[in-house]
């Protein structure tokens, strides 16, 4: 599978040299990229490669995902394969393992071919990390059910077809139980996007609120079983959690490639930067940084492979490959000097993405409270 997958890097690699990198600037100037992109990821097979045939994927190995995702983040694309992963990694998963037969028959093929782009609609204004402060509610009525409601910050919430939602079904239960995941095509009477949220970083990826005014939904939309919308949350984010150190870990290394090439070039007081002390002994602990991350995603994805990521494990992967990240941005920025804080320069746009790596996907802080509780256990 090894020559597979490097024939398989490469081609994804000749995508983005040619179809993404080109357009990039101008995508992050119009603040997102255009929809006909996810058409053409999903031509070229970029799209959920690991949903089975008989749902029109291509029954490739999670590894292969994991490489698409690796591609875009060493290349500095960021504000596309973040909302790729959420996509193919997570919305097309949930679908793949808690989904009914009809459920996946529905939306995995358009999903696939770019046709029906995925979100998923966790945060609220009122409730980020603690999940369990969600007040969008649905509530039955007759054989359906009216979703009403807000969330804030969703990916892809400009773009989306069909948006998972979290609401409450069960008022008189405290906490996770009485929640359930409605899936939630946004051609429905009621649901409306919000503004393109402006951010700081991920420039070309969008980014927004979603309203939820009387959506009419049947029974059938549930995601999971009733009230056990957590669960099917939590059973996923082990993987959520390792695409997201993976990311860290490729960008840190597209970040490295980059300063080393620069500070061959730039010169001062009559030699390369290079030559200076202080800048290799920086790029040395940057790449020991980045070389020992690269260890421990790699015996994550053998974990996860196998069955056996745990909740700390995947944690720890995320909150270290992620804090790594942002210390390799900033030492790196710091080695481009000035031109290191221009827009031009790949290692600014680097820089500012690599900032909510520690935000989304749970908080650096969350992170630490799920490895202690195993560490105390
Ligand atoms: C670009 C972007 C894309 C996103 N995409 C999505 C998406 O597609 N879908 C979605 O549902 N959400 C998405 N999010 C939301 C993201 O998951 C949340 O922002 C994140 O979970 C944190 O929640 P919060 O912003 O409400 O912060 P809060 O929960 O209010 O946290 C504020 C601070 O308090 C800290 N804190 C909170 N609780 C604890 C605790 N128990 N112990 C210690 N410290 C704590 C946090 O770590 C943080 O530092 C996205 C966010 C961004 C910025």
């Amino acid at each position: 599978m090894t020559e597979e997958l490097e024939l398989f890097r490469a081609n994804v690699g000749r995508f983005v040299a040619e179809e993404v990198l080109p357009n990039y600037p101008q995508w992050e100037k119009d603040e997102i990229f255009p929809r006909s992109l996810w058409n053409k990821l999903g031509e070229q097979g970029l799209l959920a490669v690991d949903i089975p045939e008989e749902y029109g994927g291509c029954g490739s190995d999670f590894l292969f995902s994991m490489t698409i995702q690796e591609v875009f983040a060493r290349a500095n694309c960021g504000s596309v394969g973040g909302p790729m992963a959420v996509h193919s990694d997570i919305v097309a998963h949930y679908l793949l393992n808690h989904g009914t037969e009809a459920q996946k028959q529905a939306y995995l093929p358009g999903m696939v071919s770019g046709d029906c782009v995925g979100a998923v609609a966790m945060t609220e204004p009122g409730a980020g990390s603690d999940l369990q402060g969600v007040r969008t509610a649905a509530r039955r009525d007759g054989s359906d059910y009216l979703i009403n409601g807000s969330k804030t910050f969703i990916t892809n919430g400009q773009h989306c077809d069909m948006v998972i939602v979290v609401a409450r079904t069960n008022p008189d239960v405290s906490g996770a139980k009485g929640t359930s995941l409605f899936m939630v095509d946004s051609d429905l009477p009621g649901f409306q996007r919000g503004r393109n949220l402006e951010k700081i970083g991920l420039h070309a990826s969008d980014t927004s609120e979603l309203f939820f005014q009387d959506v009419r939904v049947p029974a059938t939309a549930i995601l999971g079983k009733l009230d056990q919308g957590f669960a099917v949350l939590m059973s996923e984010l082990q993987r959520e959690r390792l695409v997201l150190a993976i990311g860290a870990v490729a960008a840190a290394e597209g970040m490295l490639e980059d300063t080393v090439a620069y500070v061959k070039e730039r010169k001062a007081f009559g030699a390369p930067i290079s030559s200076l002390q202080n800048t290799r002994f920086k790029l040395a602990e940057v790449a020991t940084d980045i070389r020992v991350h690269r260890s421990f995603v790699e015996e994550c994805k053998a974990l996860l492979k196998r069955g056996e990521l745990d909740v700390a494990t995947a944690s720890m992967a995320k909150v270290s490959c992620t804090e790594m990240q942002g210390r390799v941005a900033d030492v790196c920025l710091q080695l481009f000097g000035g031109y290191g804080y221009m827009r031009e320069y790949g290692i600014s746009r680097a820089f500012v993405d690599a900032r909510v790596q520690r935000i989304y996907g749970g908080t650096s802080e969350i992170m630490k409270e799920l490895i202690s509780r195993s560490v105390l256990a």
